[in-house]
């Protein structure tokens, strides 16, 4: 028998399970151009082409037994210098090797953290519309999520709750700008309360609070709009980072964690960080796509064609009724649904060959999410379909 625990996972993983099914339903009966999959988070923007060469280089140069062999479970010292370089010149820090942990992507670096800081009952605070992985991630270590109601005007953190929600058993705070699944980036002046805030919490309770910053769209940001680096408000900050996005590496598993010197107990973290990697079963990122990593710093994907996918959803969705907040970064929309219920409302999508993810998925009942990560002209295909969804609800 599996056990309790995974009963429930398994029970509440069917929704995405069923909406996989029912894409490929629809497409069997429709035709897959004639069916719009806004449902998943995966890139379609190819990687740059720099990978595929650093790929075929580091296989043709690299001793085979250091390529695939074991190594420190923080990952290779000279990739964890580029990226601390890296870094060092965009954000001006001052980071070396020491400060960095590679890691399987955003999900394995959320998993290492949690692992590190989390005693049972200890509480993680997530701001309301949020990814909904963090749930079975806190889950993982026996944390309990507590879940900061939305501001719906402007969709960045609501400050005020968060003050309530605050208590001696807060071990972390879990940020995600640009925002999953809204497409806010969280402001400079967000940033600042945000910090100040925790400074008087750990004042208070007489504990630290972590905030930790899950950045996988950091590089897709539009019009020029810049993202704040945590690292410069908050002393208590890890900073999850992935290529998953930024490079459009999903399933190679590759990104890193940055633990900033001014962190309390900083030998500590590190220490059980290494740890974690290798008793979760990580043991370490992977060998190859670190190295890649290393060649391939400077590189980056064509955002521009997110940007154009956003222009072309966001301005039809709005002109034919649905009120939504412009994404400034990421490849998600969430607009309001037409009617409250927005899991009824995504059924009815389907009836139109749309698949939405309802807005309760992020703990935001009332809105729905749009993946725009697919191409442009399947997205103008689309757009007839919502017009009749919005026809439906009108009549
Ligand atoms: N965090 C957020 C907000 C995400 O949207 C995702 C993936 O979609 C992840 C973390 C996990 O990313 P990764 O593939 O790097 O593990």
């Amino acid at each position: 028998m599996i056990s309790d625990k995974m009963k429930n996972l398994v029970a509440n993983s069917s929704t995405i399970r069923a909406m996989f099914e029912e894409g490929k339903r629809l497409a069997a009966i429709h035709g897959e151009e004639n069916v719009f999959d806004f449902s998943l988070g995966n890139p379609n923007v190819v990687p740059p082409d720099s990978v595929k060469e650093a790929i075929l280089e580091i296989v043709n140069e690299e001793n085979p037994n250091v390529l695939h062999g074991y190594m420190n479970n923080s990952g290779y010292e000279d990739v964890r210098n580029t990226i601390a370089t890296f870094l060092n010149e965009k954000h001006q820090l001052d980071l070396n090797a020491n400060n960095i942990v590679m890691t399987c992507g955003a999900a394995g670096g959320l998993n290492i953290i949690l692992k590190t800081i989390l005693n049972p009952e200890d509480e993680v605070i997530v701001f309301a519309p949020f990814f909904g992985e963090y749930r079975n991630y806190v889950s993982n270590f026996d944390g309990k999520i507590v879940v900061v109601p939305p501001d719906t005007t402007t969709f960045q953190p609501n400050m005020e709750a968060l003050k309530a929600a605050l208590t001696s058993r807060t071990k972390a705070v879990i940020i995600n700008s640009p925002n999953n699944p809204t497409g806010v980036i969280y402001s400079d002046s967000t940033l600042k309360q945000l910090a100040s805030i925790l400074e008087e919490a750990q004042g208070t309770f007489g504990t630290s609070i972590y905030l930790i910053s899950d950045e996988p769209y950091r590089e897709i940001a539009y019009d020029n709009a810049t993202v704040p680096y945590a690292l410069h408000y908050y002393n208590n900050t890890f900073i999850g980072y992935s290529y998953s996005k930024s490079l459009s590496l999903p399933g190679e598993r590759i990104g890193y964690i940055v633990v900033p010197n001014e962190m309390a107990d900083f030998d500590d973290v590190m220490s059980a960080l290494n740890v974690a990697n290798r008793i979760l079963g990580f043991v370490n990122a992977p060998s190859l796509f670190q190295k890649v990593i290393g060649k391939c710093i400077e590189s980056e994907v064509d955002v521009c064609i997110y940007e154009r996918n956003r222009d072309l959803l966001y301005n039809h969705l709005t002109s034919i009724g649905f009120e939504c907040i412009k994404p400034e970064g990421a490849f998600y929309l969430f607009p309001k649904t037409l009617i409250e219920d927005d899991k009824a409302f995504c059924e009815t999508a389907k009836q139109f060959n749309l698949l939405l993810v309802p807005g309760s998925a992020f703990g935001c009942p009332g809105y729905t999410r749009l993946a725009y990560c697919i191409s442009y002209e399947q997205i103008e295909r689309s757009l007839p379909a919502f017009t009749k969804l919005a026809e439906y609800y009108k009549n």
